[in-house]
């Protein structure tokens, strides 16, 4: 669990684009925080951010009050999940959930007894053998979540991780994650541009326009202001 703050951050990218503008969010321990608005509003450059995947041009993140500009990307206790699920194509499911934990020196027992726990908790058991083409994209993003859950990371962060899956299983995966974030109690930012999975998933919408937040609370405050 990690508790993590967003202190006035700005990016301005190279050409002089303002994407995000002074950006300010305290996100609680176990929390799950939804960024929410329409494509170019700056959602995917704020979560880039707090990932360390994108300098930062005014401003700090911290997580557990280490500034994550400061702290190595392979130290960052962070897993992110994107939609075009990056795994892989010449690994198989296993040795896709395993590679971080490999990369990190983790004892051969303890990545199969990860790996395994994972892999039930997704039920994706079947598939370990399989390299990813041989897969739904159901499926795919089921291992992607995986690589993401065996690390036991503080911080799960979320690029629209649904948007190319078929409408029923974008419902049926929402409630997944929501049900595993709640498990493992690990602190979330998700970001989508569709309100009805922000509402659904969020404890707390951040609505942003332009780069700034135009409204944050619960989807109960948000959605039901006169
Ligand atoms: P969203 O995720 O809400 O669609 P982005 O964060 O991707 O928004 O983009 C916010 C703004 O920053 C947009 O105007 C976009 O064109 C611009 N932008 C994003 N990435 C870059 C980049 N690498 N270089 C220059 N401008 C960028
Ligand atoms: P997203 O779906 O997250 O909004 P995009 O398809 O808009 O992403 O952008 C894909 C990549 O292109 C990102 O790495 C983003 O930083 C970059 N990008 C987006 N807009 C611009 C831009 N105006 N100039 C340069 N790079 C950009």
């Amino acid at each position: 669990m990690a508790s993590i703050h967003i202190d006035q951050v700005s990016k301005i990218y190279d050409g002089g684009v303002r994407a995000v503008k002074s950006i300010g969010i305290d996100i609680a321990d176990g929390e799950f925080i939804v960024l929410v608005g329409p494509s170019g509003c700056g959602k995917s450059t704020l979560l880039r951010m707090v990932a360390g995947l994108e300098t930062i041009s005014e401003g700090t993140v911290s997580i557990d009050d280490r500034i994550v500009n400061q702290i190595e990307p392979a130290d960052r206790d962070i897993a992110m999940v994107f939609q075009n699920y990056a795994l892989y194509p010449h690994m198989t499911v296993y040795d896709n959930l395993a590679y971080g934990l490999k990369n990190r020196k983790t004892p051969k027992v303890e990545i199969e007894a990860r790996v395994a726990e994972a892999a039930r908790m997704l039920e994706i058991e079947p598939y370990l053998k399989r390299k990813p083409r041989a897969l739904s994209g159901g499926q795919r993003q089921r291992v992607a979540m995986g690589r993401a859950i065996v690390r036991k990371p503080a911080v799960f962060l979320f690029d629209e991780p649904l948007s190319n899956l078929d409408a029923k299983l974008r419902v049926t995966m929402r409630g997944e994650i929501r049900k595993l974030q709640r498990r493992l109690g690990t602190t979330a930012i998700y970001v989508t541009h569709d309100q009805l999975e922000a509402m659904t998933l969020a404890d707390r919408l951040v609505v942003l326009n332009g780069g700034a937040i135009e409204q944050i609370g619960t989807p109960l405050e948000v959605y039901h202001r006169p």
